[in-house]
């Protein structure tokens, strides 16, 4: 089963041919890079699929009923990958009217959908009710004014559930960190807060409180973060239960599972994980005798993070007597911001040189006026690479096309998926044109 330990790439489905060329999904990068030009993102739709049904077959196994898995549009949305969340039976967590645009318009039912965000405008609320979104997870008290005002105007009652905040520190980067009391999200439990929107959101006569959610942040690996906040959260459940006889439906759980970027990293089993959570969220409502809810959760980058991989072409390779040897391609921050945030570890590689030794220590830098805008840092990179070669970076699947800018107007590169050995735009690169399409003369 676990054939990922020992593979000597990073992600399953990297290889390297008869030519030293590196694989994806089983195709040359190299052709690739032809093909659809650099820079440019590849997707391996069979991936994708995969990491799915990991999550569906585990819900079904362990929770069973309405219980399910959504997909965190957030970490890459384009209409494709909507069609394939509907074929997979996978709800949706979206958290704008551009991401709910983007799935309505690509046929996927709305009713699956939970709408998520810190800060829902009057527009965002009015636009979701108008195109049937099956749930608001509701962040603050204004919100859920908001959303009974509207739903009261078109004489109807929305399914809402509460983004609590337990407490709970993931030890993760400070920049992902939302289940601590001191968060732009939810409302904390410790705080008496959390009771109090309880209490509103019941008295509200177009306001159906579903459940609760929570979500402690993202590229969790900490052994029971989840675990420890499924127990504070079913707790929780029956307090309120036992304190205003309201009984939950749901408990959402939200995402975070980690994803390998680098060799270090550990492998998680997220089939595992389900079946941990399980345990904690069973013994938990057996020890408060309350029902177990339908459970919900949200993984968004433990989905596609390892079904992208970003291609590049070398321009120079700069180096710097006694200092540092820089590698140049022909994208940067505005398609991969994620080093410039948080200085997120990423795998690279030649694609065109798997057979030489990576006997350079180098930066991988961007083409953009910005210092900052790095790739990677004190990458192993075979000392021959030159101008025209390919750099393929990996587990570029997540928060990396949906984190895309046109900072010095670069335009996006094109979303090319692989689906059955076969390859093909999905979303495709952004001219000069459309860049300048919203300029008015
Ligand atoms: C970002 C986010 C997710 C997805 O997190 P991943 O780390 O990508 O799995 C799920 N739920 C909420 C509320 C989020 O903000």
């Amino acid at each position: 089963m676990n054939s990922e330990a020992t593979n000597r790439f990073i992600c399953e489905n990297i290889n390297v041919n008869e030519e030293g060329h590196l694989t994806f999904a089983g195709l040359d990068t190299t052709e690739l890079a032809k093909e659809f030009k650099t820079p440019a993102y590849i997707m391996d739709e069979a991936r994708i699929r995969h990491n799915c049904r990991v999550y569906t077959e585990a819900f079904k196994e362990h929770f069973g009923g309405d219980s399910r898995p959504l997909y965190a549009s957030k970490a890459n949305s384009f209409k494709y990958i909507y069609k394939i969340m509907k074929e997979e039976g996978m709800g949706i967590d979206v958290v704008s009217s551009g991401e709910i645009l983007c799935a309505y318009k690509a046929g996927y039912d709305l009713g699956m959908a939970y709408f998520h965000s810190n800060n829902k405008t009057d527009e965002d609320i009015s636009f979701a009710m108008e195109l049937g979104i099956g749930y608001f997870v509701v962040d603050y008290f204004e919100e859920l004014y908001a959303i009974e005002e509207e739903a009261a105007r078109r004489g109807i009652t929305q399914k809402i559930l509460l983004r609590i905040t337990p407490g709970i520190d993931p030890h993760t980067y400070v920049q992902v960190n939302t289940g601590t009391v001191d968060s732009k999200f939810g409302i904390a439990i410790e705080t008496g807060q959390a009771d109090e929107i309880i209490a509103e959101a019941l008295k509200l006569p177009h306001i159906d409180l579903v459940g609760y959610h929570c979500h402690v942040g993202s590229q969790v690996f900490a052994e029971d973060v989840f675990e420890r906040a499924a127990v504070v959260m079913v707790r929780y459940i029956a307090h309120i239960y036992r304190e205003y006889g309201y009984m939950v439906k749901q408990l959402n759980m939200g995402g975070g599972f980690g994803v390998r970027y680098v060799d270090t990293d550990p492998y998680l089993n997220v089939s595992e994980k389900i079946a941990d959570l399980a345990e904690a969220i069973h013994t938990t409502c057996e020890k408060e005798k309350i029902p177990v809810p339908t459970i919900i959760m949200e993984p968004g980058r433990s989905i596609v993070a390892d079904a992208g991989m970003t291609l590049y072409t070398v321009g120079s390779v700069k180096r710097i007597p006694f200092y540092k040897n820089y590698v140049s391609v022909d994208g940067g921050m505005t398609d991969n911001p994620r080093y410039a945030l948080y200085g997120s570890k990423y795998t690279c590689y030649t694609a065109n040189r798997m057979n030489e030794k990576n006997d350079m220590n180098c930066n991988v830098v961007g083409r953009c006026c910005e210092s900052g805008d790095i790739i990677q840092r004190d990458v192993p990179l075979p000392k021959d690479t030159e101008r025209g070669d390919i750099v393929a970076v990996c587990t570029t699947g997540a928060y990396n096309y949906s984190m895309a800018s046109h900072y010095n107007k670069l335009p996006n590169p094109p979303i090319v998926m692989i689906t059955d050995g076969k390859a093909r735009e999905v979303v495709r690169r952004q001219t000069y044109e459309d860049l300048l399409s919203l300029d008015i003369d």
